[in-house]
C-alpha cells in the first residue's frame, strides 16, 4: 500500500475508512487482496444502486466493446446514444408525464448541478440562486456556493457567492412546519425586505451527505409553489436520491410536483460508469451550440449500460416493489436498534433506501463504522458532524447480504452505545 501515501494526495477520503487494497466486486460484495469479503452498504455513495458489476448490463457492454461500438463521441450521434434517449424517453419520462429536453453534461454530479444553475440564471436574467441548510450539490464552484458544508466550502479558495441559504424542512423548527418557506414567502413578497428575487431554487427531497434529512412532501409541494408564486425556477437535485434510491425513479414522484430542471448522475449508467444529465423544461432549453463544452458528455459505454438498466428494472413496478420490501426491513432493524438503544439518544433518517441512524455525535458514529468494518461490513457517516451511520446499500442486494450486514451494524451499535453511556455516567 506504499504508493498510495506516497503518490497519492492527502485529499482522498473513503481510503482512510476502508484502508485496505480491492479487488473484485460483485453486486453487494467487495473482495480485497487477501481473499476477504465485505458487505457493501456503501456503494459508491450512491452510484451502484444495481450493484457492482452487475451481470444484466455486463455482457451487453462487452458485446458493444467487442463489436467496435464507439466509445467516447463527444457529442456526436451515435446510436447507443440514440437507443439510451429513445428507453428514456419511452420508459422513465412518457409514462410520469414528464416533459423535458435532456443535456449530456460533463459525466460528474458536479458538472450537472453546473448546468443546471446557469440554465436557471439564463433562463431569469437574474443571479440569486437559493439552496438549503446541509444541502449538497458538489465541488465545482457554482455547486459548491449552493453546498452547506463548511469544511468543503473553506477548500473553494474564492469568494462562493449568488446563493442564499434558508431553513431545509425540519431546521430549526419549533414546531413551526415549514419555517424556512414561509420567510423565503416573506422576504420576497415584502417589497422591504431588501431580498431580489433569485432566478431558482435548489433542493434534495433527501440531503445525501447532508445527514439524511427527509423533507416531507407537503414541504416539496409548499417549496413547488412558492416557486410559482414568484417566478423561480425549481431544481430538485436527484443525484443520490434519484434512480430508485427512494422506492421510486425520481424521489419526487410521491410528492406529484413537477420541477423544472432535475439533475442525475451516479447510478444513472447503472454500472458504476460516470454519466450525467440535466433534464429541462423544453422552453428552458436556450443554450447556443457549445455555450456549455465538456470533453467527456459522449461516454457511449455509459449509455449502453445506461439504457439496460432501464430496460432491465424500470419497465414495470416489480423492481420498485422489490425496493420497498427491502426498505421495510431496513426500516424495521433501524427501528428495533433504536428502540434497544434508546430513542432519547438516536433517531431514524431518511426514507426508503437512503436510510440512517443519527447518533450523538461524529466520533461516536466514525467508531461504530469503525467496528463493522473490522467486522466485514463497509458503512460511511454523513452528516454536517459527520454523526448520522448511513446505509446505502444496492438495491439489489441479496436479503441474506442485507441481513447478514445489519446484524454487523446491529453489533457496532451494542458494542459503542455502551461504552458511550459508561463514559457519560
Ligand atoms: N449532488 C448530490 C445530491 C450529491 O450527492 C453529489 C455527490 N455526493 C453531487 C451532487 C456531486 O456529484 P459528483 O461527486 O459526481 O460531482
Amino acid at each position: 500500500m506504499e504508493i498510495f501515501e506516497q503518490l497519492e494526495s492527502q485529499v482522498r477520503s473513503y481510503s482512510r475508512s476502508f484502508p485496505t487494497v480491492f479487488t473484485t466486486a460483485k453486486n453487494a460484495r467487495l473482495v480485497n487482496r487477501e481473499g476477504q469479503s465485505y458487505i457493501d452498504f456503501l456503494a459508491g455513495a450512491g452510484t451502484l444502486n444495481y450493484g457492482h458489476n452487475n451481470d444484466r448490463f455486463k455482457q451487453p457492454l462487452i458485446d458493444y466493446i467487442q463489436a467496435d461500438g464507439v466509445t467516447h463521441g463527444l457529442d456526436m450521434f451515435t446510436d447507443a446514444k440514440e437507443r439510451f434517449l429513445q428507453a428514456f424517453n419511452d420508459i422513465i419520462l412518457k409514462p410520469r408525464e414528464l416533459d423535458y429536453k435532456v443535456q449530456f453534461t460533463g459525466p460528474t454530479g458536479t458538472n450537472a448541478v453546473e448546468v443546471a444553475l446557469k440554465i436557471a440564471r439564463k433562463a431569469k436574467g437574474r443571479s440569486g440562486i437559493v439552496s438549503f441548510t446541509n444541502g449538497y450539490h458538489g465541488c465545482t464552484l457554482g455547486a459548491q456556493a449552493a453546498t452547506g458544508n463548511k469544511g468543503q466550502r473553506g477548500g473553494a479558495g474564492v469568494a462562493l457567492t449568488d446563493v442564499t441559504r434558508i431553513p431545509y424542512d425540519g431546521y430549526g423548527d419549533d414546531g413551526d412546519d415549514f419555517m424556512g418557506l414561509k420567510l423565503l414567502d416573506q422576504l420576497l413578497t415584502d417589497p422591504g425586505s431588501g431580498v431580489e428575487t433569485p432566478a431558482g431554487v435548489i433542493v434534495e427531497t433527501v440531503q445525501g451527505e447532508g445527514g439524511l434529512n427527509a423533507a416531507r412532501m407537503e414541504w416539496l409541494q409548499e417549496l413547488e409553489s412558492v416557486c410559482r408564486k414568484h417566478d423561480m425556477l425549481l431544481i430538485v437535485d436527484d443525484i443520490q436520491a434519484g434512480c430508485g434510491r427512494t422506492g421510486t425513479f425520481f424521489s419526487f414522484e410521491p410528492a406529484g410536483i413537477k420541477p423544472d430542471v432535475v439533475t442525475l448522475s451516479k447510478s444513472l449508467s447503472g454500472y458504476g460508469l460516470p454519466f450525467a444529465v440535466t433534464l429541462m423544461r423544453p422552453e428552458l432549453d436556450q443554450w447556443k451550440p457549445g455555450e456549455h463544452n465538456g470533453t467527456f458528455r459522449g461516454n457511449n459505454l455509459a449509455f449502453v449500460t445506461a439504457r439496460v438498466a432501464l430496460e432491465e428494472y424500470w419497465q414495470n413496478r416489480d423492481f420498485e416493489q422489490q425496493i420497498a420490501e427491502r426498505a421495510a426491513l431496513v426500516e424495521k432493524r433501524f427501528t428495533d436498534i433504536i428502540k434497544r438503544f434508546g430513542e432519547d439518544v438516536i433517531t431514524l433518517k431518511g426514507r426508503g433506501m437512503m436510510r440512517g441512524v443519527a447518533v450523538p455525535d461524529g466520533d461516536t458514529a466514525e467508531q461504530i463504522c469503525r467496528d463493522a468494518f473490522a467486522h466485514g461490513l463497509i458503512i460511511e457517516t454523513s452528516g454536517a458532524y459527520g454523526e448520522v451511520v448511513k446505509c446505502l446499500c444496492p438495491l439489489t442486494i441479496p436479503l441474506e447480504d442485507l441481513k447478514q450486514g445489519l446484524d454487523i451494524l446491529e453489533n457496532a451499535f451494542a458494542k459503542v452505545l455502551p461504552e458511550l453511556k459508561a463514559k457519560a455516567s
